[in-house]
């Protein structure tokens, strides 16, 4: 399996990327920002398979986010991460068995239910596509089909399965949120310029998706040869839920009013946190 992670950079304690503060990482590269962007996607910097990024290994991305996710929180984002599930599940499942307090929220645009049926399968052609694209999506792909060459013996129609239903499943299993479909800026949740703290999903046709959860009823429906649904929220619903609710002043995770932490390793991972913080800013004086 390909072990390489092409992203632009992380930003740390990022407000806007999931419940609490969170280390966001963004990947490189989205299929539908090349071809056909959302109207008012905030970061045309990483549709592009050309130009600059880093390239981690998974054990660099495990050895980075240990290091930097003080609060064990962390957001995969675009560009489109989930052109890279296969080594981000891969690095999802290292982080969790290392501390199975890390909690992962992705954004995707595709459907999730149909990616679950069908898997996520696109055909590169040389002439609409660029030509980056050619030899990335070749390394994040389960298995790929070259079509057409031209007369240097290069591909000029490449079809790939970039991910079977079982990676889509597997990805599930250790993103605990997935905000899944595409932003539709006439749908935005928020009417400022900038999403607001804590307010980390685009447009109000996006759902807030609970990978472990629907799994684990997916597990239980399949040996009984039934359906199985999604577990979900509507985004403005889960909004709704999130914006009445008090959390935890280290994980975001919903907790009693009275209360600042979830638990006294949460309350622990706050405090060493400020005093890093403090020592940081006493050393720039
Ligand atoms: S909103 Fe997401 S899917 Fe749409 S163009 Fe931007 S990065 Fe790509």
């Amino acid at each position: 399996m390909n072990d390489i992670l092409r992203f632009i950079g992380v930003t740390k304690d990022a407000l806007t990327a999931g419940p609490g503060k969170r280390l966001e990482l963004f990947t490189k590269g989205c299929i539908r920002g090349v071809v056909s962007p959302c109207e008012g996607c905030f970061n045309s910097i990483t549709w592009s398979f050309e130009g600059k990024y880093k390239t981690y290994r998974i054990q660099e991305l495990v050895d980075m986010i240990s290091k930097d996710a003080w609060n064990r929180q962390v957001t995969f984002c675009g560009g489109e991460p989930i052109l890279q599930a296969r080594t981000l599940t891969e690095v999802a499942k290292q982080l969790k068995k290392i501390d199975p307090t890390f909690h992962f929220v992705m954004y995707t645009m595709y459907k999730l239910d149909v990616l679950m049926k069908y898997g996520l399968n696109f055909t590169w052609v040389k002439e609409k596509h660029e030509q980056a694209m050619l030899k990335q999506l070749m390394d994040y792909s389960s298995s790929y089909d070259i079509q057409a060459f031209d007369e240097d013996h290069n591909p000029t129609r490449v079809k790939y399965t970039i991910l079977t239903p079982e990676d889509v499943k597997e990805l599930m299993r250790y993103i605990d949120i997935i905000v899944d479909g595409e932003y539709k800026h006439e749908l935005r949740l928020t009417t400022a310029e900038y999403m607001h703290d804590g307010g980390f999903i685009g447009s109000s046709n996006q759902r807030v998706i609970y990978g472990p959860n629907t799994m684990r009823q997916y597990d239980i429906y399949k040996n009984l040869g039934e359906n199985y649904d999604l577990i979900f929220h509507y985004s403005d619903e889960y909004m709704k839920i999130y914006e009445s609710n008090h959390h935890c002043k280290s994980c975001g995770k919903s907790i009693k009013a009275e209360d600042s932490y979830c638990t006294q390793l949460c309350e622990a991972r706050y405090t060493q946190r400020k005093e890093n913080m403090k020592l940081i800013s006493n050393e720039g004086v």
